[in-house]
């Protein structure tokens, strides 16, 4: 009787880097899940809302699954983060974790939430694949973060930091945008409460990508001002950036705790940017800041094979602009919010 060769399929050659025309190669994809949220940041969206995507236009599991599969295999992407919109208002989550996680080659998979829900879905998650969480939280008082989120959902939020750490989500990450004369006032506090309960603070310029179009420069935190704040209550040694990471980051002194700044504004990091963007509706982004998208839905939808997909995936990549140009005179802004792109 012959005997089975030990390997049945021969080693995957690996991908060629997706390039774009400045030498960037992109190996982090962002997956936004849905639109829809369920609190109304002020520097995100109006407190009515907006018009959701109607639900067949959003990517079914299944073609996000095929999407990633052909990022991880294909085209070099080695990370993926879910996000939105609130990517736990996606119905059936874990099971869409497990099915990415089971990807070959398998990407880090990330997540980005502003926390409702996780206290009940942190431990099904991790068990189904995911590694890490964001977790997005502006101020530790509950009037502030009522008016903050037009929501009174504080409590939910910190239970589920909580139930992220407890199941192994690590590090589990706090994002906060401070504004001014809004909660501006709590950055040192926000650090110190990450430190007393082992997250990682992280602080994030706010950016002009609201959907009611209302960003003000004379409101936004700089980075500057941020580690001033940080400065008056902490010693901070500087780690530097990890990799293309767009933090930059201190370590707390006399403590574990790293802190991050992203300064998306002030200290662009576009020039070693390492990220494609998938929004729910299937449309791939360069930037964050692009004004034009690549629909991938349609190639889906049209029967393409995995090789038309990633032609029009690594044509969107050679099309990548130098930077945002936020500072220029020419900037205009994206037509779709944040919340609609993912954050
Ligand atoms: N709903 C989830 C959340 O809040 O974490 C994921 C999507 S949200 C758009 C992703 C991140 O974008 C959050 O950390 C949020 O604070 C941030 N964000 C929203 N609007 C922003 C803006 N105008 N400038 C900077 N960051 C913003
Ligand atoms: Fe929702 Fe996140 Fe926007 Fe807040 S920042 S409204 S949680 S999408």
């Amino acid at each position: 009787m012959s005997r089975l060769p030990l390997a049945t399929t021969a080693p995957v050659a690996p991908p060629a880097p997706l390039l774009d025309r400045f030498g960037r190669v992109h190996t982090d994809l962002r997956v936004s899940l849905t639109d829809r949220c369920n609190l109304r940041c002020t520097y995100c969206m109006p407190a009515e809302g907006l018009d959701w995507l109607p639900r067949a236009d959003v990517l079914t599991d299944d073609e996000v699954v095929r999407l990633v599969r052909v990022a991880t295999r294909r085209l070099g992407i080695t990370s993926v983060r879910l996000t939105g919109g609130e990517p736990l208002l996606r119905r059936g989550l874990p099971g869409l974790v497990a099915r990415l996680a089971a990807a070959d080659p398998a990407p880090e998979l990330s997540l980005t939430t502003n926390g409702i829900g996780l206290a009940r879905s942190a431990a099904a998650l991790a068990e189904a694949g995911l590694h890490r969480v964001n977790v997005s939280l502006d101020t530790l008082r509950a009037d502030r973060f009522a008016a903050l989120t037009r929501r009174d959902r504080l409590a939910d939020v910190l239970d589920g930091l909580r139930a992220a750490r407890d199941a192994g989500l690590a590090p589990v990450k706090i994002n906060t945008v401070p504004v001014r004369g809004v909660n501006d006032d709590e950055i040192a506090e926000l650090a110190a409460y990450a430190v007393e309960h082992g997250y990682r603070p992280r602080f994030i310029e706010s950016m002009p990508l609201d959907a009611q179009g209302a960003w003000d420069r004379e409101r936004m935190v700089t980075a500057d001002e941020i580690l001033d704040r940080l400065g008056e209550r902490f010693a901070l040694v500087p780690v530097g950036r990890s990799g293309n990471a767009p933090a930059e980051e201190w370590r707390i002194a006399g403590t574990d705790t790293v802190v991050g700044v992203i300064a998306s504004v002030t200290r662009p990091f576009c020039g070693s940017c390492d990220r494609v963007r998938l929004t729910a509706d299937g449309q791939l982004r360069n930037c964050l800041f692009a004004t034009e998208e690549s629909d991938l839905r349609a190639l889906l939808r049209g029967g393409a094979d995995d090789a038309a997909l990633e032609a029009a995936w690594r044509n969107t990549i050679a099309g990548k602009g130098p930077g945002h140009a936020i500072d220029s005179p020419d900037f205009r802004r994206p037509e779709r919010p944040m919340s609609a792109i993912g954050g």
